[in-house]
């Protein structure tokens, strides 16, 4: 049995949906709750990673000069893993997924200009894994919303990250490393574990600093009051 999400929960994302400021009190007025069932659904589903972030939204067309392009691209890299972390690194890229059909990758980028653009894409085909690429400059964004829409009764899936099957039910959630990882099983979290200590391994030492940087991601993915 899938683990899914009922009407209470569909209800409090669509209002934090439209209003990210909203108030808790005003969430349980609206949805017909109490206070405390609020809280406890949204440590939920921050918990379950439905709700990824609480963040702000910037116009960037208020900003001058600012290039709104997407880039589609080949994508030839054996590491998955190091492409993210890749990605992660240039922060003008604000979004990336793989497209489905052939080996390709979509990107939105978000930069200063159209100088700032082409040095970019000229960095994306070096040691990036990246080539053959089609870029659309966008001349007016014309819709804009965030994430996906909840409906009532929508079944969760969650993917072990180890083994990559797709888990049944509650996921098995473990923090290493300062990263929020789901698991099939205690089989596939301690494998992962495993790797993850061999590749982080020689910062051992710093464990100190690792447990730092992890309590820090623990606070901030609460919810503010
Ligand atoms: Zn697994």
């Amino acid at each position: 049995m899938s683990y899914r999400i009922d009407s209470v929960d569909a209800q409090i994302i669509e209002l934090l949906q439209q209003d990210g400021r909203m108030m808790y009190k005003d969430i349980a007025d609206r949805v017909g709750v109490s206070l405390p069932t609020v809280r406890a659904r949204l440590r939920n589903l921050i918990k379950l990673g439905l709700i990824k972030k609480f963040t702000v939204v910037v116009d960037s067309e208020k900003i001058m000069g600012r290039v709104k392009a997407f880039v589609l691209a080949d994508v030839d890299v054996e590491n998955t893993d190091q492409f993210k972390e890749n990605l992660e690194k240039v922060e003008e890229i604000r979004a990336a997924s793989f497209v489905a059909g052939s080996k390709s990758v979509m990107l939105e980028v978000d930069i200063e200009d159209m100088e700032h653009l082409n040095t970019l894409m000229f960095k994306l085909s070096k040691g990036f894994g990246l080539s053959g690429f089609s870029v659309y400059v966008s001349t007016k964004v014309l819709k804009e919303e965030y994430g996906s829409r909840v409906k009532p009764d929508t079944p969760l899936q969650f993917r072990c990250r180890f083994c990559d099957c797709v888990i049944y039910g509650k996921p098995l959630i473990r923090h290493y490393y300062g990263g929020k990882y789901y698991f099939s099983g205690e089989e596939c979290a301690s494998a992962f574990k495993e790797r993850l200590d061999q590749r982080y391994g020689a910062k051992e030492s710093h464990g100190r600093v690792l447990k730092a940087a992890e309590a820090k991601k623990e606070n901030a993915s609460d919810v503010p009051k």
